[in-house]
């Protein structure tokens, strides 16, 4: 019988093992001697039910002791580590991705407005005699044109795109100080031939003037180096820039050169805006969208907006826009990563898929930063708990229905109505005051 004794104990706690065992062991020992064998047989009946009912408070206890370890779980902080998290994910996403890469560490580029690219509507290019011609003849629409033709020559023995241009293409754009000859390097194409001062173009060695911008524009046939000349050979067929004159009538939609002997012209206008990726205005629309969405898929409730006083409002609000603030900002990274990770040949395709992207992780996380931020102490940030149900549904009219939550830090009390009344409709803050402290010391 000791034995047995013994091993029930074994399915104790160590710290209450002995007391238990030796407790149990004089009981026994007083009852067999006393009231003989049968009753000693009943009492390990009951050392077996106290066992049991010993070992499920102590487990009881236990996660009780695990929940007051981890108290970050009900803390502020807790609901600002996910943001965080996944703002660090996006970023090293982010820096992965070439083309994402380039966008964040790029200076930021502007195409000028004025700046449209013409084409011809039958032809792919335009030949270098009608440009020539054009700046020839006192122009309405225009300031001034540039012109370039891509070719595929070796550099350094590289086979690169290079564009023979005019010299004022990239004052144009706005990418370089005054016309003047000189080779300038993509950023690409100078980091792939080791920044080198001075190149093999051909047969000849031509000097490096500069390296353009790691920007996002991207001309029609993508040059990677640019050679600027005053004077093009004749012949060349090309692409045909142009700066709108100011006042000049809208030419969204091209127009028509005509000729006295010979067929009319009908050139395409695209602005150079369009081939210039701005991450930000996509974002942007999305962000729109999402303001539209939102009410849509989550309508307002009952208990966002709490009453109480104006100073205790300031504190929650800030908190809910920091972690918003940081999910725009992984959003941003997010949908950047993801949409130029689809290394999409031209740049204005690449607006759509980083909207949707950034719609798409925006509403979800969202939704839950403000739901998860309905019930929270207006002064420490925890979450309520401990929710009570008070009153009754038909005694509604003197009294309030409703459920009561409480900050275990004695901060104090939010009634939020089942049922809402014309008295009370709207959750309610009853903050607590010092004299209640001392049911919150523990
Ligand atoms: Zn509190």
């Amino acid at each position: 019988m000791n034995a047995y004794l013994s091993l029930l104990s074994l399915f104790l706690p160590v710290q209450r093992r002995d007391t238990w065992l030796s407790e149990w062991n004089a009981e026994l020992w007083h009852v067999r001697s006393e009231c003989g064998w049968v009753a000693a047989l009943h009492l390990l009946r009951g050392a077996l039910a106290d066992a049991r009912e010993l070992r499920a408070l102590a487990q009881k206890d236990v996660s009780a002791d695990r929940a007051a370890v981890r108290p970050w779980k009900q803390s502020w902080i807790q609901p600002l580590a996910l943001p965080l998290a996944s703002l660090l994910i996006m970023a090293c996403a982010a820096m992965c991705v070439p083309g994402a890469r380039d966008v964040l560490l790029s200076q930021s580029y502007n195409a000028p407005s004025s700046i449209v690219l013409l084409k011809d509507a039958e032809q792919p290019t335009i030949a270098y005699a009608t440009y020539s011609e054009w700046t020839r003849r006192p122009q309405l629409l225009f300031d001034e044109f540039a012109f370039y033709a891509v070719q595929k020559r070796y550099v350094n023995g590289e086979r690169l795109r290079v564009a023979t241009a005019s010299s004022n293409l990239l004052r144009m754009l706005g990418l370089g100080g005054p016309a003047g000859d000189g080779m300038y390097l993509s950023y690409a194409a100078a980091k792939q031939l080791g920044y080198p001062s001075q190149v093999r173009l051909g047969a000849s060695m031509v000097r490096v003037r500069g390296v353009l911008p790691r920007t996002t524009l991207k001309l029609w046939d993508d040059p990677e180096v640019i050679v600027l000349a005053d004077r093009l050979p004749a012949g060349m067929h090309g692409h045909v820039l142009g700066a709108v004159a100011q006042g000049a009538p809208n030419i969204n939609w091209g127009f028509v050169v005509t000729y006295s002997k010979q067929p009319p012209l009908h050139i395409h206008v695209t602005p150079l805006e369009e081939r210039v990726f701005m991450p930000g205005r996509a974002f942007l629309f999305a962000c729109v969208i999402l303001l539209f969405a939102l009410p849509g898929t989550r309508p307002l409730s009952r208990e966002d907006g709490p009453r109480m006083p104006m100073r205790l409002r300031w504190r929650p609000t800030i908190f809910v826009g920091v972690q918003v603030l940081l999910l725009l900002a992984a959003a941003y990274l997010g949908s950047l990563a993801i949409a130029m990770s689809m290394a999409l040949a031209r740049p204005e395709d690449v607006g759509g898929p980083q909207a949707f992207a950034a719609f798409v992780l925006l509403l979800p996380t969202i939704r839950l930063t403000l739901r998860s931020n309905r019930h929270r102490c207006p002064c420490c940030l925890r979450k309520l708990g401990h929710p009570a149900r008070v009153g009754q549904p038909s005694a509604a009219f003197l009294n309030w229905y409703g459920t009561e939550l409480l900050c275990a830090q004695g901060h104090g009390m939010m009634h939020i109505p089942d049922m809402p009344t014309t008295w009370f409709s709207e959750p309610r803050w009853m903050p607590l005051d010092s004299s209640w402290a001392v049911l919150f010391s523990q």
